[in-house]
């Protein structure tokens, strides 16, 4: 933290499609919440513009006051629309409300309007905002392609109106959403689209030379931001070494950096979590054990023994959406493994015959277990006979957008979810995700690019052992205990290849020093639970990213 610079305060506007627990689909909403407090903590003014979404969780927004109606342009009409203002997490967050029928549906994404239309839309109405209300903060940050044309709209269009100070950077979550466009598309939101059709500008770099009438806003985004920032140093060089966006990323090299993302050290903390039925931290996880055996109790899984020795189960739990990116043929083959290694007769089991009474009265039984876990049904006790031995156990959290993925993931779920080995939960639920994670002896991320990763930095704060791919941030953040150059930063079990036999070798070795060796595991879960993976770290490399843009006024 240096204070000194932050003694020059800034005033910074997040346009986001995404805000963490409001709107949150994925890692985006969480650093967008964040960054956001942690440039609040540091004294800066923060405001973050959102869609006012139909499904937006409501019950998180503190004082919500209407506080501008105006009108923003979009395909020929003036739009009527409602600015709010509230205040979410302790951040004051501006919900834009248009008048038609954007923004309404029960989701984030995949609402029965337009999408990129309504982002298009939702771009120039921040712009609009601004300008009838006064506003020039010192930068505004724009996210992925969904706020893509806002730089091309703000030098183009706002800077020949009123706004003059503020400078844009561009944070790229996944370079895979490219946000394509039509000419005509882009053309609603009041620019001429025809304008941006050249290599130079945001003509889509994948149809260079046989279709300039498609577009992509993520490129247009790059260009015209005043710095381009990614999630990580490992998914920079990648990004400029292969993939569609690499010579538009390359000819703007000079503007574009990596910065890690962080987790939110306050909404994170398993210390304080409010969502776990016992608290611990890194001097005293007895706590963790409590959140183990409640999710395994709540889930209907087998119990463990008390011995600390061999019979002990080590818990596997990956909370990821399930999307190709996320390295699907590996996930399910670890489900496989996992309950291979449950019933493998080579692994010298000790059988113990255990009555599980699953325990329906808790509040969290009902509101999330019963949606999520088959067996458990409504107030009924069931009486199961589990069996434990010296394998492992599984939940995976997740939520397939394609329909495919979701019948796939429903099979396996019809598959496992009776025995008492392994759960599949197909649903959204933070709550669940923080008593999964601390409830984790290890966090799988296998993904097969990944930008920064989230999911691998929760679960080393709540003392899960990370299990992930080598790529993108999984490789800045995780360093193989048994084959790193540098003991130190030891943490997790890496691999590399696509393979299973390549996850198998990660997870086995897991798995057995989690059985053998419980004492180093005790001393390496204290250890990850200690790294610093929070926004306080990284937080000041974007303030001192936004000072070297700020104008001085
Ligand atoms: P991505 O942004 O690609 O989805 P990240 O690892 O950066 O991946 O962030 C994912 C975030 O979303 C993490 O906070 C993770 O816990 C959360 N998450 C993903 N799927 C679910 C789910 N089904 N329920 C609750 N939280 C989820």
């Amino acid at each position: 933290v240096n204070a000194e610079k932050d003694s020059d305060l800034l005033h910074i506007v997040h346009a986001t499609a995404e805000m963490a627990p409001i709107a949150k689909v994925g890692g985006l909403g969480d650093v967008v919440t964040g960054l956001a407090r942690a440039c609040i903590t540091r004294g800066h003014k923060v405001d973050v513009m959102l869609p006012f979404y139909e499904c937006i969780q409501r019950q998180h927004i503190n004082n919500l006051v209407l506080i501008s109606t105006y009108a923003s342009y979009f395909n020929g009409d003036w739009i009527p629309t409602n600015a709010y203002r509230g205040e979410v997490s302790g951040i004051s967050v501006i919900f834009i409300e248009p008048s038609n029928h954007f923004f309404k549906g029960q989701s984030v994404y995949g609402g029965s309007y337009n999408e990129l239309e309504a982002y298009l839309f939702f771009s120039r109405a921040c712009l609009e905002w601004m300008q009838v209300t006064g506003t020039q903060p010192d930068i505004i940050h724009v996210h992925e392609w969904q706020t893509g044309a806002l730089p091309l709209l703000y030098w183009d269009m706002y800077q020949d109106l009123s706004l003059k100070k503020p400078r844009i950077v561009l944070t790229i979550h996944n370079m895979e959403h490219y946000g394509e466009c039509s000419q005509e598309q882009l053309s609603k939101c009041g620019l001429d689209g025809s304008v941006y059709a050249t290599e130079d500008k945001a003509v889509d770099d994948r149809t260079i030379g046989h279709n300039p009438e498609r577009l992509s806003l993520l490129k247009g985004g790059i260009v015209y931001s005043n710095a381009v920032v990614t999630v990580s140093p490992t998914y920079l060089k990648e990004t400029l070494c292969s993939g569609w966006l690499a010579s538009t990323l390359l000819r703007n090299r000079d503007k574009y950096s990596g910065i890690l993302n962080g987790i939110d050290s306050a909404m994170w903390n398993p210390a304080t979590d409010v969502f776990l039925p016992a608290k611990f931290d890194a001097e005293n996880f007895q706590g963790k054990n409590v959140c183990k055996h409640f999710v395994q109790r709540g889930l209907g899984l087998a119990l463990e023994g008390t011995s600390s020795g061999s019979d002990r189960v080590p818990l596997v739990v990956c909370v990821t959406r399930l999307v190709a990116q996320k390295g699907l043929h590996l996930i399910t083959h670890a489900i496989h493994r996992v309950d291979e290694l449950v019933s493998s007769p080579s692994l010298s089991l000790s059988l113990h015959v255990r009555w599980l009474v699953v325990m329906v009265s808790h509040h969290l039984n009902k509101l999330y277990l019963d949606a999520a876990c088959n067996p458990i049904r409504g107030t009924d006790v069931l009486i199961d006979v589990s069996i434990i031995n010296a394998g492992g156990q599984m939940v995976v959290l997740g939520r397939a957008p394609d329909g495919r993925v979701q019948r796939e993931f429903e099979n396996l779920a019809n598959l496992y979810n009776q025995g008492s080995g392994i759960r599949i939960l197909l649903m959204y639920s933070e709550e669940l995700s923080h008593m999964l994670y601390a409830a984790a002896d290890m966090v799988l991320v296998p993904s097969m690019y990944e930008p920064c990763g989230l999911a691998q930095m929760i679960g080393m704060r709540y003392g899960a052992i990370p299990v992930v791919r080598k790529t993108g941030g999984l490789a800045d953040t995780v360093f193989d205990i048994d084959q790193g150059s540098q003991p130190e930063l030891a943490n997790g079990f890496v691999f590399e290849g696509i393979d299973q036999g390549s996850l198998n070798w990660a997870l086995d070795r897991a798995f057995s020093s989690y059985r053998e060796k419980p004492n180093e595991w005790a001393t390496t879960l204290q250890k990850v639970m200690k790294v610093d993976n929070s926004w306080n770290k990284t937080a000041g490399q974007y303030i001192d990213l936004y000072n070297t843009l700020r104008v001085k006024w």
